[in-house]
């Protein structure tokens, strides 16, 4: 019996475990894949608005993150996949047979990328597909590329491959970027940039590596393709909730509800970071979330 299992070892998770352990509880995080840092290792770009901190990306962050959990002594365990989850119950089974019961449960399961779910998506994975500009775009320098989305990242990334790329594409599906004005704005200027609203790329197609997409431009206009060499997509995100679907209450789109205690609707069940739906969706808010359900969690159970 443990007094807090964590699901999840991002910043959110980690976090948790930190003031858990400092808090003298008996903490477990549980991680589904070989490494914890969750989404750090898919931060590219500085670090620069994270108090104290500067990082050249998250790898560097997480790098000063372990040395805080190596020095720590909460348990953790990598690749533990959960089979089944009895939060009323706080009993979780794994996938290896073993079945582990706590008083608290914190899920810290973050987001993953959405994908565009078309023909050659993963096929090109490495032939022709940008992870992100930040990391691969001298890899694209000298070539017609297209990017997928209408926010912030999709805007971002279009204008960080601008710089090396003769022409970028960009595909959004609505009528009006969501970007933030300030984003958007720099699009207009930038001569090798072409925007594509109310379009939506449908295929990407290559041999060994990608040579062109299909766009489809508004209902009635025959789809076409365009060639180029790489592609982008940045398309948000998506919750790892599907675990808890039918047992807590969530959003429309998958995100876990919590109260300002980072509680779910269940009682000494927590939620930390961006499954929890936060305002800002950034590393601050996932460790200090993380600081948020430790502290609760150790009154109540200094309470009893
Ligand atoms: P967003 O959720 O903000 O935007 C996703 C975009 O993808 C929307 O334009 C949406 O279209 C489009 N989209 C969603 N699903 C599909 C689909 N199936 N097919 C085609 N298009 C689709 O995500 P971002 O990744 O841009 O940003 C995530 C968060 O990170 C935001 O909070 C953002 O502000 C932040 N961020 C901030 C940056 C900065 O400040 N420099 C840089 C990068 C990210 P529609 O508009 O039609 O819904």
């Amino acid at each position: 019996m443990h007094d807090v299992i964590i699901i999840g070892a991002g910043p959110a998770g980690l976090s948790t475990a930190f003031w858990c352990d400092d808090l003298g509880l008996d903490t477990l995080v549980l991680e589904e894949d070989e490494q914890i840092g969750g989404q750090l290792h898919r931060v590219y770009n500085p670090i620069e608005n994270y108090l104290g901190v500067k990082a050249r990306n998250g790898e560097e962050l997480f790098k000063l993150f372990t040395r805080d959990v190596d020095a720590a002594g909460f348990d953790l365990w990598t690749q533990a996949s959960i089979a089944s989850v009895d939060l009323k119950a706080k009993r979780i089974s794994l996938e290896s047979g073993e079945q582990l019961q706590s008083i608290a449960i914190v899920i810290a399961t973050g987001v993953r990328p959405r994908q565009l779910g078309v023909p050659g998506e993963k096929e090109f994975v490495g032939k022709g597909m940008i992870e992100s500009a930040a990391r691969d775009r001298e890899l694209f320098a000298g070539k017609d590329v297209c990017v997928v989305g209408g926010g912030d990242a999709a805007v971002e990334n279009a204008l960080l491959l601008a710089e090396v790329c003769p022409t970028v594409t960009l595909v959004h599906r609505g009528k009006k970027l969501r970007a933030r004005r300030e984003l958007a704005e720099r699009l207009q200027p930038n001569n090798c940039i072409t925007v594509f609203t109310e379009s939506v790329l449908t295929r990407i197609i290559g041999e060994e590596e990608v040579q062109a997409v299909e766009i489809h431009r508004k209902e009635g206009i025959k789809p076409f393709q365009l060639a180029v060499r790489g592609v982008l997509i940045r398309i948000g995100v998506e919750p790892n909730s599907e675990l808890f679907r039918e047992q807590l209450e969530m959003n429309e789109k998958g995100f876990i509800t919590v109260n300002s205690e980072q509680e779910t609707r269940l009682p000494m069940v927590f939620a930390v970071g961006d499954i929890s739906n936060p305002l800002a969706p950034t590393i601050s808010s996932a460790t200090g979330a993380g600081a948020t359900a430790a502290k609760v969690i150790a009154a109540r159970l200094n309470a009893r």
